[in-house]
């Protein structure tokens, strides 16, 4: 199987193909600008010493600064953090934000470390990036394992040596600096997006069976929000399995149990259902809203859904894409499917640089109309160009970024 770059890279190609783009574009739309390696070496609460390695790789800023999450988490590589940073370049570009595309990880089991520990690692990873970061030059936000508290550690590690600067993070608690509704932006976008991707098949949310791998920030608030809106979530899981019950699921009642236990496993009248079965269980919309490359050339044949909404960035390969596409299972991909974080991550910018509060209304009401813009611009390509969503949401992040490239001039 492909390495994660090399499956963005194969995605890039087929846009790249439909707008017969010259092949020194390519290179330089796929290479990154800049790729920073640290070494991180930390006190434990124990007196040893702990060593970890982190990265931050910028993709492209021809759009504006470079911004994109920070994840923690044991299988974090550069391979997968340059392919997770060349998506943020496309997804800014595809819902339309003045930003380009940046990631960073460290490759760390959170759960192993105390809030301490963790407080300074984060706070180590800022110093040894702080040459690189910056409210105009690059704004990292939460990703996988990674919240509203460690923002407020990078936050404050910055602002040490350049004052008071809340733009350098986004993703931050609503008490210091965050906005209303970041929390809620990616499973609202991800929302947003399946309803104009059913509308426009003259259908709606109302009945649609929801299986959703992954319970966290995203797909926590996917099922929340997607119970309020009269679908069935007929399943979710987390880490520690899933949870299935073909009436649909009460999700406010699995996020007490969440509350009271810690995972969504062993909640009263359901059925247990592994993270794997989830993947192939006869639903209308599969959600994989958890790691990458969980969707591969192994299950793609058995996915019995008709849409796959990607709340997760790459969970699938390019070989069960294939599949799909030749199975007329209809893919939303990440970079459109999940972008309403950094849609809401520049409205909590905007808010810091201007220094000014939005309500959740108008972050909402912002947030609806960045994903229904993009979708119709997707839409619009994918009927020019007659392919998947997928090659026609990468094909406009590239006209895009190859647009404000020719502007701004070589040299
Ligand atoms: N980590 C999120 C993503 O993958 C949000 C990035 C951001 O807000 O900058 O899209």
């Amino acid at each position: 199987m492909a390495g994660a770059y090399e499956t963005t890279n194969r995605y890039l190609q087929l846009a790249f193909d439909v707008l017969r783009l010259d092949h020194s574009y390519k290179t330089l739309l796929w290479t990154p600008s800049r790729e920073l390696r640290v070494e991180l070496v930390i006190q434990m609460d124990d007196g040893t010493i702990g060593n970890y390695i982190g990265y931050r790789v910028q993709h492209d800023d021809s759009r504006g600064p470079f911004k994109g999450g920070l994840r923690y988490h044991p299988d974090v590589d550069l391979d997968e953090v340059r392919s997770l940073a060349s998506l943020m370049t496309w997804k800014t570009a595809v819902v339309n934000v003045p930003f380009g595309g940046a990631k960073g990880g460290i490759q760390v089991d959170p759960n192993q470390l105390s809030q301490r520990e963790l407080q300074r690692l984060t706070r180590c990873f800022t110093q040894s990036v702080m040459i690189a970061i910056g409210p105009d030059l690059d704004i990292p936000a939460p990703d996988m394992n990674t919240n509203a508290r460690v923002m407020s550690w990078m936050f404050d590690e910055y602002s040490k040596y350049h004052g008071f600067s809340p733009a350098v993070v986004t993703g931050k608690p609503v008490d210091l600096h965050g906005s209303l509704g970041r929390d809620a932006a990616t499973g609202r976008g991800c929302l947003f997006a399946i309803r104009e991707v059913l509308h426009l098949a003259g259908a709606t949310l109302t009945g649609m069976r929801f299986a959703i791998q992954g319970f966290g920030n995203v797909g926590g608030w996917l099922a929340k929000l997607l119970f309020e809106q009269g679908a069935k979530v007929i399943a979710v899981s987390d880490v520690k399995g899933g949870i299935f019950n073909g009436d649909g699921l009460d999700i406010p009642r699995v996020n007490d149990h969440v509350a009271e236990t810690g995972s969504v496993v062993g909640m009263p009248g359901t059925e247990p259902i592994s993270n794997e079965a989830l993947l192939t269980t006869d639903c209308d919309v599969l959600v994989p809203a958890a790691l990458g490359h969980v969707l591969t050339q192994q299950n793609a044949r058995d996915v019995r859904a008709k849409y796959i909404l990607e709340a997760a960035n790459g969970p699938t390969t390019f070989e069960a894409d294939e599949i799909f596409n030749e199975r007329g299972i209809v893919c939303i991909p990440d970079i459109y499917a999940n972008a309403g974080g950094v849609c809401v991550s520049y409205m909590e910018w905007t808010q810091n640089t201007q220094k000014t509060t939005w309500s959740e209304e108008q972050v909402n009401t912002s947030l609806e109309r960045h994903m229904v813009d993009a979708h119709r611009a997707v839409v619009k390509l994918q009927e020019e160009f007659r392919c998947s969503m997928r090659t026609a949401a990468f094909a406009l992040g590239v006209r895009r970024v190859k647009n404000a490239t020719d502007l701004r001039g070589l040299g």
